[in-house]
Order: C-alpha cells, then structure tokens, then sequence
C-alpha cells in the first residue's frame, strides 16, 4: 500500500470514528454491518490456528485492554519494558509503515500464506523492518515504546481479515485467544 495524505488508513479510519460517533443512525448502521459480517472472522481463525506464529513479546509481560475496550480499541495491549524486544508473530511481507499520532510508530505485515494483516504500534523509534521487505516469523521487528496516544509502554497488536488492513477486512475480536494460545506455546 502507498502511503499519501489523502488515503492514509490511519487517517480514513479517524475520519470514519468522527462520523460514527456523530449520529446513532451511523451506530446502528456499523453494528448491522458488524452482526452480518460476524462469520468469517471465525473461519480464519480457524485456519490460523494450523499455521505457526511467534508470541511477539518474549520479555516478562501483561496483558491490558482487548478489543473493544474504550471508544474504537481493535487489538489486543500487551503491557512490557519499554526498549525490550518485538518479534514477528507471523512473517510476511512489511506492507505498510509509518507513525501517526494515535499509532505512534506502526508497522503492519502481510502476513504469509495468511490472508491476515498483523499490525503493531507504539513502538519505540522507526521499526527495523523496511517497506515492502520480507521478515521472517519470530524476526526482531522493533522495540515496545509508548510513541504515539500511549499511557505506559507497551505493544499494541491487531489482526485484520482478509483482504486486510483498511483494504475491505476487519479487526479480528480474535486477536486475543491467538496471542493467548501462542504465548502458552512459547513459554
Ligand atoms: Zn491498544
């Protein structure tokens, strides 16, 4: 995806929240969306959990807010030092990476084989990783930080259906259990 200030995501995507909040016409409107499209997040899900993945944060960590906790939350925090490591949970191909204001520093990976996006913000300074480069599974992507709409330093990670990230997918509600699973699996 080419970033430009016109169609930046990060921006559509508060531009979107303003006018959803605006009127509860709008509210209703995304919930019918959302009931509809319920399904096929479960089925992706499902086919995940046959592909390896990496826990991202291999430090001491804590789990805060899920999706869905406060106005808009899409991902899961995952509360750690700031500086320590983060790690691909997935490899693929860097698809989209900058900094935005809520975001702080951000990354996003095409994730292989999957038709899921993985994103992580709020890390500290420029992520390693380049655009359009291909990182693999478990490989250093950055470091946790609290760059960005932060209070205390931490990873912030979603996952997006198919076709991914601001592309026509969704945040998946079940970004959590995976990171759970993976994180009982590395430990
Ligand atoms: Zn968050």
């Amino acid at each position: 995806m080419k970033i430009d200030s016109q169609t930046h995501p990060l921006q559509a995507r508060d531009a979107v929240l303003g006018v959803a909040f605006a009127t509860i016409a709008a509210l209703a409107v995304i919930g019918a969306v959302a009931a509809l499209s319920s399904l096929a997040p479960r089925a992706e899900g499902a086919a995940l959990k046959s592909l390896q993945h990496r826990f991202p944060v291999p430090s001491r960590h804590a789990y805060g807010d899920g999706v869905g906790a406060g106005r808009g939350h899409q991902g899961q925090d995952i509360f750690a030092r700031c500086g320590k490591r983060v790690l691909a949970a997935r490899g693929g191909k860097v698809q989209d990476r900058g900094r935005h204001s809520s975001a702080g520093n951000y990354l996003v990976i095409d994730g292989r084989r999957t038709r899921v996006d993985y994103v992580y913000m709020h890390l500290r300074g420029n992520s390693l990783a380049r655009q359009g480069e291909r990182v693999g599974r478990g490989e250093k992507i950055g470091k946790v930080g609290q760059s960005g709409n932060a209070v205390g330093c931490h990873l912030h990670f979603e996952m997006w259906s198919g076709p991914g990230w601001y592309e026509g997918g969704r945040h998946m509600r079940s970004v959590t259990k995976h990171l759970r699973r993976w994180d009982r699996a590395d430990g």
